[in-house]
């Protein structure tokens, strides 16, 4: 039985000694699959026993500077951390026990429970310094710092003590459901290729996705993902594309067609001739993306950030002043208005707020791009929520976008129809709008098009080009100039300045967007609709979806235009969002307050221009994208006013004397907790509407 080993080469500090290491091991029969991946520095391969010593002299042998580690997983790094922790909490509160027993007064349990004050501390003292060094402020665990020595120099040994066993439990197992939500949103990252099969003269060899180029044959076998885009040229399968797209459905592909990276053949073989790179490649291009997407901040992130740095020395200034004051206030003690003081600093550490914050936003756009919806900033997944108005494209939005060919007529009897089909084909060629993919496909004739010279498209109008010393416009009638009423779309063919031909199309509402478009207006969200067909086709599409607001035969420049005035013309603050395929759209997607393209796996001007790139074609993913927003922020709502009334609530209770230093770290530490857990429910799926 073979298993799979794996190790780090540290120090590997060139690709071309990564594939040396790997062909030599490969070398070896006890060997299979051998595979060093430069960029992530792991060498993998299978075999019916380690043989870690063999490897290693390999390895030297070639690169004596590289050295073999053990992959320890993250999580069994983690694990270690946290055994650290508890071992570290289980030592110091064992000290104070024995100091507490050995009677409080002597000289013994003194020096013990000074010892266990530093087992218990040293980490958080370390870390306020830490961040002082670093960044000039102070955070909770200067409060916790200053609580818990202030507590033992008024005498309050135990209660100091109790302070810090209570934030270092807290601590573990913050770290614990935080590390719970970063596990979870890595799985649904996990899409990540770690090789492809490359076809060579003598067989196939493992290597690198970094490493393949366009062009080359990779072998995709049963059970493997794809590693980079292509294009089938042997063999059948059925792909789950679910981590990408989030649709559960297999899709079945076959000699010809594009598939995409991160793609699992389910059932099958194939032969893929590599289109892309790694780098430009579907699974990198997501990977970048929601990697990159907490980045930007959200307005509220923004605002607790800058709150904090303010927040936490203004209590300190609170605290001395219920320090000094309340003897003359209130007339107690000096060490009952100190024993007050710090009760409030405990009580006031922001971590419950600075910890869900970001971790929500962070959820949230985890569970989004499982969905298949990409989001590219915490700020756009706050927006999501207070949309008003969403404005379609039409084509490949709400349509198809695969039109059918309903009729091709002649108008110039020198010309065939397959003259005037073959004319179109040359010039749609080039292009890459849904119009010409069609006419292309249209009775699958292969044009020749080398001849073709000056090739132009007009965006929103057509195509031109030269040919034999003509010149041919193939495009829609505004763009040849003529009165010809057609039914449907219609692309007219001219040549020279003689109308030849038209070629009618007709396209077809996409499944599930008249349904997607009712839940959209019960939700009180207006809708509109901005295309470039004409007024007819435009009017036919918008009455069966029920969109009333219709604005037709528009050119890219005016549907930026248009989009203008909507945004300055609005009368409160909901946000307007624009649809569109990102063919043509780019200008009114960046304009718009959230630009979201559909379809967008493979195009890459699409995952540019917007701010959301829905993966598949499924309108109803808006509707998605806007209720995860909504949970998310009502889950930081909530998160926000819990904690902040039970801390004002300890804070009233403190200042009169009411509640302890204990309960107010309960409190601190408790609110952390349970607003983390409170995050986690982001990340449940829930029961949705069937589309
Ligand atoms: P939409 O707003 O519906 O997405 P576009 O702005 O992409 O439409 O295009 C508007 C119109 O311009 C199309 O309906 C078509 O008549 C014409 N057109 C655009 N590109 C082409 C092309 N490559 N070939 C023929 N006609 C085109
Ligand atoms: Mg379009």
């Amino acid at each position: 039985m073979l298993k799979k080993y794996e190790f780090i080469l540290k120090n590997l500090d060139c690709a071309n000694c990564a594939n040396k290491i790997q062909n030599k091991i490969a070398e070896n029969q006890e060997f299979q699959n051998v595979v060093v991946n430069f960029n992530t520095l792991r060498l993998t391969y299978e075999a019916e026993t380690e043989n870690k010593v063999k490897i290693v002299q390999i390895v030297k042998s070639l690169e004596p500077e590289v050295e073999v580690m053990e992959t320890r997983s993250k999580n069994q790094e983690q694990d270690n951390k946290t055994a650290f922790q508890i071992i570290r909490l289980v030592l110091g509160i064992g000290m104070a026990g024995i100091g507490f027993l050995a009677g409080l007064e002597t000289q013994l349990a003194n020096s013990l429970l000074l010892v266990s004050y530093f087992i218990l501390l040293y980490r958080t003292i370390g870390n306020a310094v830490k961040l002082f060094k670093t960044s000039k402020s102070i955070n909770e665990n200067f409060l916790v710092t200053l609580s818990c020595l202030g507590a033992y120099f008024i005498g309050e040994h135990m209660e100091g003590l109790m302070v810090i066993i209570l934030y270092e439990i807290g601590k573990i197992l913050e770290d614990k459901a935080v590390n719970k939500t970063r596990k979870s949103i890595s799985d649904l990252m996990d899409i990540k290729p770690e090789y492809a099969n490359l076809k060579t003269d003598s067989g196939t060899q493992q290597v690198a996705p970094e490493t393949v180029k366009i062009g080359d044959i990779v072998i995709v076998k049963q059970g493997e993902k794809i590693p980079l885009d292509g294009m089938v040229m042997k063999g059948e399968a059925n792909l789950d594309t679910s981590s990408l797209t989030g649709e559960s459905a297999l899709a079945k592909v076959s000699i010809g067609e594009e598939v995409l990276s991160g793609s699992i053949n389910v059932q099958g073989m194939l032969e893929v001739r590599v289109t892309e790179k790694y780098e430009d490649s579907t699974v990198n291009k997501i990977l970048e993306l929601v990697q990159n997407a907490t980045d930007k901040k959200a307005k509220t992130e923004t605002f607790v950030n800058k709150a904090s740095k303010i927040y936490t020395p203004l209590v300190i200034l609170v605290a001395i002043f219920v320090a000094i004051s309340l003897p003359f206030l209130g007339g107690i003690s000096y060490t009952e208005s100190i024993y007050r003081a710090l009760i409030f600093l405990v009580v006031s550490c922001p971590c419950a707020i600075a910890i869900s914050v970001p971790l929500s936003y962070f959820s949230g756009i985890g569970k989004a791009s499982k969905r298949g919806i990409l989001i590219k900033g915490s700020d756009y997944l706050d927006s999501l929520k207070d949309i008003q108005e969403i404005v379609f494209d039409k084509t490949g939005t709400l349509t198809k976008g695969k039109f059918e060919v309903t009729k091709i007529k002649v108008y110039d009897e020198k010309f065939t129809q397959d003259q005037v089909l073959e004319l179109a084909q040359l010039g749609e060629s080039f292009s890459n709008h849904p119009i010409a993919k069609s006419i292309l496909t249209f009775n699958q004739t292969k044009v020749d098009s080398t001849k073709v010279k000056d090739y132009e498209e007009i965006a929103g109008k057509g195509v031109r080009y030269k040919w034999e010393n003509q010149t041919i416009l193939v495009g829609n009638a505004d763009f040849v100039q003529t009165n010809e009423k057609i039914d449907g779309t219609a692309i007219f063919i001219k040549v020279d300045k003689e109308l030849v031909g038209v070629i009618c199309l007709q396209d077809t509402i996409k499944e599930g967007t008249r349904e997607a478009f009712q839940v959209i207006h019960a939700q009180g969200i207006q809708t509109r609709m901005f295309t470039g067909d004409n007024k007819q086709v435009a009017e036919k599409i918008a009455k069966e979806l029920e969109i009333t607001e219709v604005q037709s035969e528009m050119l890219p420049t005016d549907k930026y235009q248009e989009m203008e005035k909507l945004l300055k013309n609005r009368k409160n603050s909901g946000k307007i969002a624009f649809v569109g395929d990102g063919i043509n759209d780019a200008p009114v997607l960046a304009i718009s307050d959230i630009g979201i393209s559909m379809g967008g796996v493979g195009s890459q001007s699409a995952i540019e221009a917007s701010d959301v790139v829905i993966m598949t074609d499924n309108i109803h993913r808006i509707i998605d994208g806007i209720q995860i927003s909504k949970k998310t922020s009502r889950i930081i709502k909530q998160n926000l006013i819990f904690a902040i009334g039970i801390k004002i609530l300890v804070l009233i209770l403190s200042t009169f004397g009411i509640s302890n230093m204990w309960q107010a770290i309960f409190a601190d530490v408790g609110v952390t907790l349970l607003t983390i857990l409170n995050t986690l429910r982001i990340l449940k799926s829930e029961k949705r509407e069937k589309i």
